[in-house]
C-alpha cells in the first residue's frame, strides 16, 4: 500500500505514521526525520537543510526530491510506504507522481489529519518544551503554520479531485485517532 500523511505541523503526523505503518508493515518516511538526522549526523545535506529547519521555511523542492528519490528506490519500499511530511509542495506532488510513474505504480491514498489550530500551536510548543527541538519556538512554529496553510492545505484539492483523499479528524486519543485512519484505509 503507498499512502501520503499529510496535516499540519503538531497535526500528530509523526506519531501516527509510525503505528500506521507498522500496522500496515511498509517502511515509514519522513522527510523530517531524515533531515534532522541528517542534521545531526553533520553531512552536507544536514548543514543545508538546517538553515531553512530553523527557520520554519521548506528546504527547497530539488534537495527534498532527489532524497526522497533515493529512499523510494531502497527495496524495502519497493512494496509499500507511508509518507510522513513528503510533499508538501505542487512541484513535490508533480516529482512524487513522475517518481511512482516511473516504476508503473501510484498512490493508493492521501490521509489528510485535520486538528484544531489553537490546540495544534499548544502541542508543538509542549513538544518544544519536551524535546528541545530548535525549530518549534513560538515564532518558527507560527511561520510553519503558515506555510502549510499556504502552500501544503491546497495540494489537497488536487489529490480529492482525483479520488484519492481521506480526511481524518485528528483530535482525540492517539488510539482513536489510529482507528479511524486504518478503518479509512480499509484494514
Ligand atoms: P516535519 O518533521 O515533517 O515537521 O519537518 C520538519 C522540517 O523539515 C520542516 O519544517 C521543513 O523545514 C523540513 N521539511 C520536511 N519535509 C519537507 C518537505 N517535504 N519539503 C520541504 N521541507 C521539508
Amino acid at each position: 500500500m503507498r499512502v501520503v500523511l499529510m496535516g499540519p505541523p503538531g497535526a500528530g503526523k509523526g506519531t501516527q505514521a509510525a503505528v500506521v505503518s507498522g500496522k500496515l508493515a511498509v517502511p515509514h518516511i519522513s522527510t523530517g526525520d531524515i533531515f534532522r538526522a541528517n542534521v545531526s549526523e553533520g553531512t552536507e545535506l544536514g548543514r543545508t537543510a538546517k538553515r531553512y529547519m530553523d527557520a520554519g521555511d521548506y528546504v527547497p523542492d530539488e534537495v527534498t526530491n532527489a532524497m526522497v528519490r533515493d529512499r523510494l528506490a531502497a527495496p524495502d519500499a519497493s512494496a509499500g510506504f507511508l509518507l510522513d511530511g513528503y510533499p508538501r509542495t505542487t512541484a513535490q506532488v508533480g516529482e512524487l507522481d513522475d517518481m511512482l510513474a516511473a516504476r508503473g505504480t501510484s498512490l493508493d491514498h492521501v490521509v489528510e489529519l485535520t486538528v484544531d489550530v489553537d490546540e495544534v500551536v499548544a502541542r508543538l510548543l509542549a513538544r518544544a518544551q519536551e524535546q528541545g527541538r530548535s525549530d518549534d519556538d513560538e515564532q518558527v512554529v507560527r511561520r510553519r503554520l503558515e506555510l502549510y496553510a499556504e502552500q501544503t492545505a491546497p495540494l489537497t484539492d488536487s489529490y480529492a479531485a482525483r479520488g484519492l483523499l481521506v480526511r481524518i479528524d485528528g483530535m482525540g486519543s492517539i488510539d482513536s485517532v489510529t482507528d479511524r485512519i486504518l478503518s479509512a484505509l480499509g484494514g
